[in-house]
């Protein structure tokens, strides 16, 4: 199926609902998640890449032993932000095996985090660096590195309906952040809005179940090496999606959600 298909909204498919507070079975149930995606081997391509790179390595860290595997997402089983990302960087994630950890755009991501209150500290380096995110949770929507950093539309559809399962289980989610027009139409999609809403920095737009999608530029080196996403820039989208998150999305409350 594309992403031009039409699709039932996310929250109505195969949805798991938790009572408020029940936050332990929440975590088990994630945790099931991330453990049958660090095993998925759907993409041929992909499955390839991702372990080749893993035996080459780069230089810089060829002491290191890649992860090499798909990458689950990372953060708070409450949070009330999500952040949807576009795929693993080939010596970033796919290295550390930790969504975001280890490469330029992570840097940014996690220090804007920081910045804004999400995140404990600015570092994301490896996965036992004591990273702790509060109120936020962040995938990306392709879990393997791909080459050129472009999944086909194959490899997209086939890895979403990850993503689907974990806006089921983060049941508190009222703010999705979509870094990049990849990920802006994916979620776009899977919340059912009609008609697709443009993407822009700080473009907002309410899906049916209330949920807002917040539109930002990725934080990839092009964009902020040129100054097309600048830090004022990238911390004004994270505290308008904190304001929503207390705010305005209560707003239009989902049934059933507890924070
Ligand atoms: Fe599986 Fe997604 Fe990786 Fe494809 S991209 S192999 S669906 S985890």
């Amino acid at each position: 199926m594309s992403i031009g298909d039409e699709r039932s909204p996310i929250k109505a498919v195969g949805a798991q609902t938790f009572e408020p507070g029940d936050v332990d079975a929440r975590r088990v149930a994630l945790d099931v998640l991330s453990n049958e995606i660090a095993v998925c081997r759907r993409c041929p391509r992909l499955v390839v890449w991702r372990e080749q790179v893993a035996v080459d390595k780069r230089a810089a860290f060829k002491d290191e032993e890649y992860w090499g595997r798909p990458l689950p997402g990372f953060g708070d089983p409450e949070a009330r932000v999500l952040l949807v990302g576009l795929a693993p960087a080939a010596h970033g994630g796919n290295r550390t095996g930790r969504v975001f950890t280890g490469d330029r755009s992570g840097d940014w991501l996690f220090a804007a985090l920081w910045r804004t209150g999400f995140a404990n500290q600015p570092e994301s380096v490896a996965l036992d660096d004591g990273l702790v995110l509060s109120d936020a949770y962040v995938v990306a929507a392709v879990r393997c590195a791909p080459p050129d950093n472009k999944p086909t539309t194959t490899e997209r559809d086939a890895c979403v309906p990850f993503l689907r399962r974990e806006l089921s289980l983060l049941a508190d989610v009222r703010v999705v952040v979509a870094l990049g027009q990849f990920a802006h139409q994916i979620v776009a999609v899977e919340l059912g809005m009609k008609p697709r809403p443009a993407f822009g920095h700080g473009a907002e737009a309410v899906a049916p179940d209330g949920t807002v999608l917040l539109s930002s530029y990725h934080p990839s080196q092009r964009n902020t090496f040129t100054g097309t996403l600048t830090e004022p820039m990238f911390d004004s989208v994270l505290r308008r999606a904190r304001q929503l998150a207390e705010g305005e999305a209560r707003a239009n409350p989902k049934q059933g959600k507890g924070k």
